[in-house]
């Protein structure tokens, strides 16, 4: 027997996937379940542009989420590793946590998304045939050249629409949506507190979100793993308010005088922690 189609929106909150649902409900188009994998990471303001688009368009968004939250995660899981895992050799066996995820370690991604989604959605593949609605923008090229994307079961209708991320932001504002001006900030809204996002993002959560920019450094020195390769969170704050100085004095904040004198700073910072 032929199975009925269940039609699931993925939903981020971000600019696309809004741009996407609010299309194909203006398209009429059928949607069984909007689905949205919360992390609790997410800023304050796109809680309530979720919210809003909940209240807005009166569809049910779905809320999936992790069975535990990132912070314990990232320090107090037990977690087995192997006899020659460098963590183990490093800080011995009751090493508790993952640590910040990193490039090669995205264990954040599969524990607060892929997991939680998957575990909803099991229930209905038995009974439905199942198709993801997923908020890929025509100008998105390398991603949708992704295996996971080429998955017949995923549709992608801002890809058959045309529609760029500068279009998707253009309809998701003529629509009055502004997420609180994280966009006029940020190209890409993601967590918070994520460690792979590039440091003209960190500048700015510095700058405008001064709270979560002092738990990130709570959770940085709580961390057995540095946040970035080069870089704790400490450390990153030296360099931006190194930067500031510079601006303010009319110097260059790139090139090799800069970096030869904040390494000296970061190296001086650095000792003075060790003496102390
Ligand atoms: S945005 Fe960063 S912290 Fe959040 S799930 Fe993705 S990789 Fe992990």
């Amino acid at each position: 027997m032929e199975k009925t189609i269940f039609n699931v929106v993925s939903y981020s909150g971000g600019k696309d996937s809004t741009a996407m649902l609010l299309k194909m409900i203006e398209q009429g188009m059928q949607i069984d379940c909007v689905l949205f994998c919360d992390t609790g990471l997410e800023f304050p303001q796109m809680y309530e542009h979720i919210d809003r688009v909940e209240r807005d368009t009166g569809l049910d968004i779905t809320r999936v989420r992790p069975d535990m939250p990132f912070e314990y995660l990232m320090f107090d899981k037990p977690i087995k590793r192997r006899d020659s895992s460098p963590v183990k050799i490093k800080y011995g066996a009751g090493m508790t946590g993952h640590g910040w995820p990193g490039p090669k370690m995205r264990w954040c991604t599969r524990a607060l998304k892929d997991t939680p989604r998957e575990r909803f959605l099991k229930a209905f593949r038995p009974y439905y045939e199942m198709r993801y609605y997923v908020g890929i923008a025509a100008d998105e090229t390398k991603r949708l050249e992704r295996k996971t994307n080429q998955n017949p079961a995923h549709v992608h209708p801002l890809v058959e629409w045309g529609m760029t991320e500068a279009d998707c932001l253009e309809y998701c504002y003529s629509k009055g949506y502004d997420w609180g001006g994280l966009y006029e900030l940020f190209d890409r809204v993601s967590c918070w507190c994520c460690p792979l996002q590039p440091l003209e993002d960190l500048r700015k959560l510095r700058v405008h979100f001064p709270e979560l920019w002092e738990q990130l450094k709570g959770w940085d020195d709580r961390n057995f793993r540095t946040y970035k390769p080069d870089y704790t969170v400490r450390e990153l704050e030296m360099r931006f308010q190194f930067e500031e100085e510079c601006i303010r004095m009319g110097k260059p904040i790139r090139g090799k005088e800069f970096m030869a004198e904040l390494r000296e700073r970061l190296d001086a910072g650095r000792d003075g922690r060790r003496e102390a």
